[in-house]
């Protein structure tokens, strides 16, 4: 098996690189770690940080990179933990994102925008055109890792009228899912250039991963993402054992049981994490109110499960005001799932 400069015999784990070429001449090194079973099997290809933010997915990534065995492995596991190398370094989504400029699915240099790239686009089109031609087009299964803000728990998104695709959601094990069967987005939109998208097209599994929490690791998300890559390695038969599903799944396409706002303008501390379990009446936080300084207890409505709690902004932004604890009066600041909306993984078979 060949990717990059790798070449990895069945059987054995090997390091490198796949290398872009930019416009200038300069080289662009892509780390790649290649893990070829000692038996035949699936090809599954999983990246993380495509946007320079969103880390829990590369040390996810590194732990599972170290605990895969090779001689023990069935297919080959492609892992590139930094797929976006230009925006990690940069230090936002994605290169030339000004402080304080929203993620735009617009923006040039939007990674998850630019596939299957360019060899003479821009500098992150030629990143994303050295990962397909290497890597991703040769394998049969994708799993896309992201980030999205820490108020919101960690959820799997993917094609739910696509079946493998959607066992393969169910598969990661994460109880927030996102499988809207809504006709994709037509061709030439920024939205159809999605990696997971362009691999459907061609007729493969695939799956986006967003673990809650940006800018920093959280080591909540990271095991999340250790523990569902290596779920989806079991559901394709490349490891021993059976996945381990949730214990019920919600699809966060549909609209929450309960949605609380703030009663008032003030900081808002909560007391539960996303994705915990709440019932009617429990305290979920404290809103400090900004005019009086007194605090006002903000208890759940309902019995279900908490999906988004903070003081939650529309999209993600790179600003610090962005990430202040302020709410303004009558902005939302919980989302809760109830029983009702729970359900069981229509039968996840294991793949051919
Ligand atoms: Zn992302």
């Amino acid at each position: 098996m060949t990717v990059g400069d790798v070449e990895a015999a069945a059987g054995k784990k090997r390091f490198g690189a796949i290398t872009a070429s930019q416009a200038d001449g300069s080289l662009t090194k892509i780390p790649v770690c290649v893990a070829a079973g000692a038996r035949d099997g699936p090809l599954l290809y999983v990246h993380a940080a495509q946007h320079g933010i969103e880390l829990n997915g590369i040390e996810a990534l590194r732990r599972v990179i170290a605990r895969v065995d090779p001689t023990r492995l069935a297919g080959t596991l492609i892992a590139v933990p930094i797929a976006n190398p230009l925006a990690l370094r940069f230090r936002r989504h994605y290169l030339t994102q000004e402080p304080g400029e929203p993620y735009s699915d617009e923006h040039p240099h939007n990674m998850n925008r630019a596939w299957p790239g360019d060899p003479e686009g821009n500098a992150t089109q030629r990143l994303a055109h050295a990962l397909w031609h290497e890597a991703a087009s040769k394998a049969d299964v994708v799993v896309d890792m992201h980030c999205w803000p820490w108020w919101r728990a960690s959820a799997i998104l993917g094609r739910g009228d696509h079946q493998p695709s959607a066992a393969l959601a169910y598969a990661f094990g994460l109880g927030f899912v996102s499988l809207s069967s809504a006709r994709p987005p037509s061709p030439d939109t920024p939205m159809s250039r999605m990696l997971t998208l362009v691999a459907n097209r061609r007729g493969k599994a695939a799956i986006t991963a967003e673990l809650h929490g940006q800018w920093r690791l959280f080591e909540g998300s990271v095991r999340e993402g250790v523990r569902g890559i290596e779920n989806c390695m079991k559901h394709l038969g490349m490891l021993p054992g059976e996945p381990k599903p949730a214990p019920y799944y919600i699809d966060i396409a549909r609209e929450p049981t309960a949605i609380i706002d703030a009663p008032r303008t003030g900081v808002f501390g909560p007391c539960v994490e996303p994705g915990a379990e709440a019932a009617a009446g429990q305290t979920l936080g404290t809103l400090l109110d900004a005019e009086t300084a007194q605090g006002i207890e903000i208890t759940a409505p309902c019995d279900g499960t908490v999906y988004a709690i903070g003081a939650i902004q529309g999209p993600t932004d790179v600003s610090l005001p962005a990430t202040h604890a302020l709410v303004a009066e009558g902005a939302q600041i919980a989302a809760i799932y109830g029983p009702d909306r729970q359900h069981h993984a229509p039968g996840i078979a294991t793949a051919s």
